[in-house]
């Protein structure tokens, strides 16, 4: 079936280059193709996801997953997924017309906790792809994490480049035990 599709790792790992590329593969077979993001993220702007690369997509901003059920596509294409809130069940649902998605986000919060609906996503996906990142600190292939240097808040930060990085096991515990 493959109709829920999931990309996740930490954050600098090409979650959202992704999405935008499968996007565009999509829509060059001819499907009607949507793709939403969080009004949250709002990080390089709204309408649009962008990713490192300055690639960017015309996006739809929503607050809850109940909102893609007022959009008709093949395709619901969706980033950053880990901010949005709802009813998992109209994701499922709309999977089990033949709906396809393609979803991106953060596994992790900087605390190694699941992030929002991530995990029940994984669960009722039969497509999960890890993807990991170059560790900022010492650039090692194997950086599963984001790590935030900022004092904690909780969970949800939107922020930039400067107190966010992709990290290693190692680095990760490295910067909590050095920051204790
Ligand atoms: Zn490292």
């Amino acid at each position: 079936m493959n109709n829920i599709n999931v990309f996740t790792g930490p954050m600098k790992s090409g979650k959202s280059s992704t999405i935008i590329k499968t996007a565009n593969e999509l829509k060059n077979k001819g499907e009607n193709v949507k793709v939403f993001k969080p009004t949250i993220d709002d990080r390089f702007g709204t309408g649009f996801v962008q990713d490192r690369n300055g690639n960017k997509i015309d996006a739809i901003n929503i607050n809850k997953i109940e909102e893609l059920e007022n959009y008709d596509a093949d395709s619901y294409v969706i980033d950053e997924f880990q901010f949005l809130e709802g009813n998992l069940n109209i994701i499922k649902n709309l999977a089990n017309r033949g709906k396809k998605f393609y979803i991106a986000g953060l596994n992790l919060t900087t605390e190694k906790k699941v992030f929002g609906h991530m995990g029940e996503i994984m669960e009722a996906s039969d497509n999960v792809q890890m993807f990991k990142a170059h560790c900022d600190f010492c650039a090692s292939a194997n950086a599963i994490y984001s790590y935030c240097t900022a004092p904690k808040t909780g969970d949800i930060l939107v922020a930039g480049d400067d107190v966010y990085f992709a990290v290693c096991p190692e680095c990760y515990d490295r910067l909590e035990f050095s920051r204790k």
